[in-house]
């Protein structure tokens, strides 16, 4: 066997981490394994995981389900192309996410990230309009404060502040945007006339209305009323514009059903989901759409979709999201999104009374400080980790999403740790 130990120098030096320097100013942390809710790193600390990696291990790690899946799999074939060739893995996978999804959608594209995911939702909206005889209509509207992804088109859609468009203002593909929603419990009138201010003006140009729904992640962990979802699917209808809903950080369960936008009772004429698709274990996604999309493009010319990753489908990743997602249904997942989101709301709403707080927020399980001042990522990580905890605070936001199965005393442990540690914040 090689070494097991891991050169963090080697990695400081030469490895680009996700939005960091490099070389990087601080080492990252190195994890040797992972189990349940604990991270174990090298020294053999363990830590509480309240990231989820990002939202998506939400069964936590190592599950024994979920390995099998990828261990059965990998002993039938890894990977096989997509173009002529189909799966037992892909085909399932497809009807359960249609079967889960709202009942418009009926056709799926595969894709290997979220971001490319979102490519091909906006990409599928243009050849849409084109179809369709209305090569005008090829903008997007999106929100501020949008998180969308990383590739260029997604880039082009995200909040044009923090998604630093200005480092790339000759080559990013220019579209509308509207204010964000009020964040918080209340819907706001003005927000949606905004929207329909937009479609008003520009809809001849606008193909798609997409936004991220209930909860803008990454661009600001914001959440908002789902009565602005039912207003927006009203207004698209009303302008003939398509609704893209961005299911990726808020699908499977996050926010309390299985969907976010379920609690605004819309269906969008095309989805995509990712993050917690394969329970964690591998990078997969998916765009979903209706039939009359699907249509409508392989109608008219050149009557293809053109998109083809090479990795489309693979079978280890749909093996994992099958079980994660039989996982997910034989749960009772609910019930505990329900209990972290009230035992956040009962452990975090203290910290409204710190001075360094600005807001508190909690919507199934995901909990928010957002902070008067950015935060010291480097400090406040060290100081988590001290704890025994993993919490990654970004901008103003200390925040986390937890596995589903974390328990209340871990979870409990970790909220202590975001007051204490957010109170002693400079
Ligand atoms: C993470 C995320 C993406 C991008 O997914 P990747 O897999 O990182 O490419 C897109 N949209 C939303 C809402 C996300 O949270």
């Amino acid at each position: 066997m090689s070494s097991d130990k891991i050169d963090t120098k080697f990695d400081q030096q030469h490895i680009w981490h996700p939005y960091t320097s490099l070389p990087a100013n601080i080492k990252a942390y190195p994890v040797a394994s992972a189990n349940g809710v604990r991270l174990k790193l090298q020294d053999g600390r363990e830590l509480i995981d309240g990231m989820a990696s990002w939202w998506c291990a939400i069964h936590g790690y190592n599950h024994p389900v979920l390995n099998q899946a990828i261990k059965d799999q990998t002993d039938k074939m890894a990977h096989v192309m997509f173009g002529g060739l189909t799966h037992q893995p892909a085909i399932e996978l497809a009807k359960k996410l249609i079967s889960i999804t709202p009942a418009s959608l009926q056709n799926i594209f595969f894709a290997d990230s979220g971001s490319v995911a979102v490519e091909v939702a906006i990409k599928l909206a243009l050849q849409y309009w084109q179809a369709k005889n209305k090569p005008a209509k090829n903008k997007l509207l999106s929100l501020k404060h949008a998180y969308h992804g990383d590739t260029f088109g997604a880039m082009a859609i995200c909040d044009p502040v923090n998604g630093m468009h200005s480092l790339f203002s000759n080559v990013l593909a220019q579209h509308y945007f509207v204010d964000a929603p009020y964040c918080g419990e209340e819907f706001h009138e003005d927000d949606i006339k905004k929207v329909k201010q937009q479609l008003e003006q520009h809809h001849k140009n606008i193909a798609a209305l997409i936004l991220e729904p209930l909860v803008q992640g990454a661009g600001g962990m914001r959440i908002y009323n789902p009565e602005y979802l039912t207003q927006a699917r009203k207004l698209c209808d009303e302008y003939d514009v398509l609704l893209i809903t961005d299911e990726i950080a808020t699908g499977f369960g996050r926010t309390g059903t299985m969907f976010a936008c379920e609690q605004a009772d819309i269906s969008p004429d095309i989805m995509c989901v990712g993050k917690a698709l394969t329970g964690g274990m591998m990078s997969l996604a998916a765009t979903l759409m209706t039939k009359e999309i699907s249509q409508t493009i392989s109608q008219a010319k050149p009557g293809v979709f053109m998109h083809g990753p090479t990795f489309m489908a693979n079978p280890l990743a749909c093996a994992a999201a099958n079980a994660s997602i039989d996982l997910l249904l034989s749960s009772n997942w609910q019930e505990n999104v329900l209990r972290i989101e009230k035992t956040l709301k009962d452990n975090l709403t203290e910290c409204s009374d710190l001075e360094q707080v600005k807001d508190v927020r909690v919507k199934g399980a995901i909990g928010v400080i957002e902070t008067h001042k950015p935060v010291d990522q480097a400090w406040m990580t060290q100081e988590f980790v001290k704890r025994g905890v993993w919490v990654r605070p970004f901008s103003n936001l200390v925040y986390i999403m937890p596995a589903y199965v974390i328990n209340n005393d871990d979870l409990v442990k970790i909220t202590s740790s975001m007051y204490e540690i957010v109170s002693q914040q400079l």
